[in-house]
């Protein structure tokens, strides 16, 4: 059977997208890296001209060579920052004219295609690859042990894949079925969970004070991550640790690095009941300041304190929130200017 004009669009759009990755040893960059796909340091690695405007009209453009440029609204969240600038990068690569979006479909080659500009088509394609290759959530999942069995069928760990790989939830979903890593029905049945109530049972109750704000759940797992968000996310963190033997996790550290503990309790072990098993420590805090920052703990013996092997944990906190008008931050660095 002959291929659709939609799905030929799209499949060249996903090998360019995969040609940028290799061409910029993203694949490697990535996973040894922050976990996530930096599209705005991939534009910059392009010499491509990036800007923020408060665009009201567009969420981006991109103008076509010589000119060449992406303009980015300022108006959204960081998702859609950087699924726009991941569109407009596609135009671009894709050597199409110049382009005005007010719509972006971050469903990729789930997105309809019916009537619609082929361009737009390959673009959403090219983004939604781009940001959100197979080899992105395999490595997440690898890295936080999730089965495909039980944890991928949960929205809580489609949740939390979303806020490792900086996408939204619902692209998230998408990506699970365009990889063919879970099936339609299953995919479908993810994306309609509404996402407040899952925030509310992570937060203990708490939620951050912006709807669109989000909770990240850590374990041990992400001892040296680094967590882009945004000014307003709640953090959960969950860690083991032996009260029997007196070893405790200095959570009250958490108050000299800017942060608020909403919420402290240990979780045991009650079926069976097991004297001397590690508890689960589970601890809510919300950022005073938001920005740069980290979170470093360690587990205390009340008699022997800065033991050298002790166990640590400690992750890198970036809940700068959507770019500002200007230059990206990853520019600004490159240049050496304040952010
Ligand atoms: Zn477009």
């Amino acid at each position: 059977m002959a291929r659709s004009p939609a799905a030929a669009a799209r499949l060249e759009a996903v090998a360019a997208a995969n040609r940028l990755h290799a061409d910029l040893d993203l694949r490697r960059r990535v996973t040894e890296g922050q976990g996530f796909v930096d599209v705005f340091e991939a534009i910059g690695d392009l010499d491509i001209p990036l800007v923020f405007k408060p665009l009201d009209s567009a969420l981006g453009l991109c103008l076509p060579a010589p000119l060449r440029g992406i303009m980015v609204t300022t108006r959204r969240g960081l998702h859609i920052q950087r699924f726009t600038a991941a569109h407009e990068l596609g135009h671009d690569t894709l050597g199409h004219e110049g382009s005005v979006d007010q719509e972006i479909l971050e469903r990729g080659p789930n997105s309809p295609t019916d009537g619609r500009d082929l361009h737009e088509v390959a673009a959403e394609a090219f983004a939604a690859e781009f940001l959100l290759p197979r080899w992105l959530y395999r490595h997440h999942i690898q890295a936080q042990g999730w089965t495909l069995a039980h944890d991928l069928r949960r929205p809580e760990t489609i949740y939390q894949l979303s806020l490792r790989m900086v996408a939204s939830y619902e692209a998230t979903c998408w990506g699970l079925l365009s990889h063919q890593i879970l099936p339609y029905e299953q995919v479908r049945e993810l994306s309609r969970v509404k996402l407040g109530d899952l925030k509310v049972g992570l937060g203990e109750g708490h939620k951050p004070r912006d709807s669109w704000a989000d909770v990240w759940k850590v374990t041990e797992r992400d001892h040296g991550a680094t967590l882009v968000g945004n000014p307003d996310d709640l953090l959960r963190i969950e860690l083991d640790e032996s009260p029997s033997s007196g070893q405790r996790w200095g959570v009250e550290a958490l108050g000299d690095q800017d942060w608020e503990l909403l919420a402290d309790r240990s979780q045991f072990q009650t079926s069976p009941v097991l004297y001397g098993a590690p508890s689960r420590r589970v601890v809510v805090a919300r950022p005073l300041h938001g920005g740069l920052g980290r979170v470093a703990l360690n587990e205390r013996q009340p008699w022997a304190t800065g033991l050298p092997n002790a166990p640590s944990f400690e992750i890198a906190i970036a809940l700068q929130g959507p770019e500002q008008p200007g230059l990206s931050r990853i520019d600004r660095q490159r240049l050496g200017l304040n952010q």
